[in-house]
């Protein structure tokens, strides 16, 4: 996540009101399928069958996020301690990430940018099933400061978005919305490569995309359980996620504006995503409903080289790349 706040970068003319529920659309029309079959009267005379429901998203395995994380650190010590933009420990990060989703049938694809001076890469995987006019992307950046080796921020949101693309692959997920997922180059230079990609998007593609979800910092090791308040509907799939596991969630001011969501946000595309918190202390009240620590960082390795392995709260890992699954799931079949 970037240190200072950027401006917010809205273009004129584009309103920002949430768009209709593709998810809501979808469920009315599979019900009014469902009543028009022959037989379905009698059934649910005799015995109500359950709504329809799409099938539930799997569990994201610990082990595989911790060992994504692992593979990070690797890659900054053998890189000169770091995961930077324009540095070989983030084009080593992107070689990585990309074997996995090729193997896996993804269409991957890297976009050049140039940032300070430097060529930069944005990686886009394509699940390859389901009509490309109404997208739902999912990404975080790749991409560390060069101070460190950048596991929280954002090897965290990195690995949960992977895995959650393996897991569409694993599990054969036919989606109702084209699924596409996204590590960007870059953010900590300001947003660089996600403003890059808005940029370079035509009009009829920028309008087939129908929402973006964000992971950035969902590790910190003094976690708070904060959810994306631009946009109510995606807000609620969440929240009320985490709130059937007992966690309460928050909104937060710290990461509005601040990293890949504004600017597809500015353009007027929903988005939502989740967050742990980064350099702000953790209140008491805070501290109360999540344990840790009050008065301390979320994250007090924030963009320091003690960001690392042991840098990692694992239930809020665990708990965010779940969420993020869901999140998927269910707006996106
Ligand atoms: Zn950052």
């Amino acid at each position: 996540m970037l240190v200072v706040r950027s401006r917010p970068h809205r273009v004129p003319g584009v309103a920002t009101v949430p768009r209709p529920s593709r998810a809501v659309l979808a469920a009315l029309s599979a019900a009014l399928v469902l009543t028009a079959l022959p037989g379905a009267a009698t059934a649910t005379a005799t015995a109500p069958a359950a709504p329809p429901t799409a099938a539930a998203a799997p569990d994201i395995a610990l082990d595989r996020l911790l060992a994504q994380l692992a593979d990070f650190e690797a890659i900054a010590d053998a890189n000169g301690g770091n995961r930077a933009h324009g540095r070989p420990g983030y084009a080593a990060s992107v070689d990585h990430i990309q074997e996995q989703l090729d193997a896996a049938g993804f269409t991957t694809e890297r976009q050049e940018f140039t940032a300070g001076g430097t060529t930069g890469h944005n990686l886009i995987a394509e699940w390859p099933q389901a009509a490309t006019d109404d997208v739902l992307l999912t990404g975080a950046h790749l991409d560390s400061v060069g101070s460190g080796p950048g596991i929280n921020d954002n090897g965290s949101g990195s690995a949960a978005v992977l895995e959650v693309a393996l897991a569409v692959a694993e599990s054969g997920l036919a989606p109702e919305r084209r699924l596409r997922f996204a590590w960007w180059g870059a953010e900590e230079l300001g947003l660089v490569g996600s403003r890059h990609y808005v940029d370079s998007l035509a009009p009829d593609e920028l309008a087939s995309l129908t929402g973006y979800l964000n992971a950035d910092m969902v590790a910190s090791p003094n976690a708070g359980y904060f959810v994306y308040d631009e946009n109510p509907e995606i807000q609620a799939v969440f929240a009320d996620w985490f709130a059937q596991r007992g966690v309460t969630t928050q909104a937060s001011s710290e990461v509005r504006g601040r990293s890949d969501h504004a600017p597809f946000d500015a353009v007027g595309v929903p988005v939502g995503g989740v967050f742990t918190g980064a350099g702000q202390a953790k209140t008491a009240a805070q501290a109360e409903l999540w344990g840790g620590d009050a008065g301390v960082s979320f994250d007090p390795c924030y963009h320091r080289a003690c960001d690392d392995l042991a840098n990692v709260d694992e239930t809020a890992l665990d708990r965010n790349a779940d969420a993020l699954a869901h999140a998927v799931w269910e707006l996106g079949s």
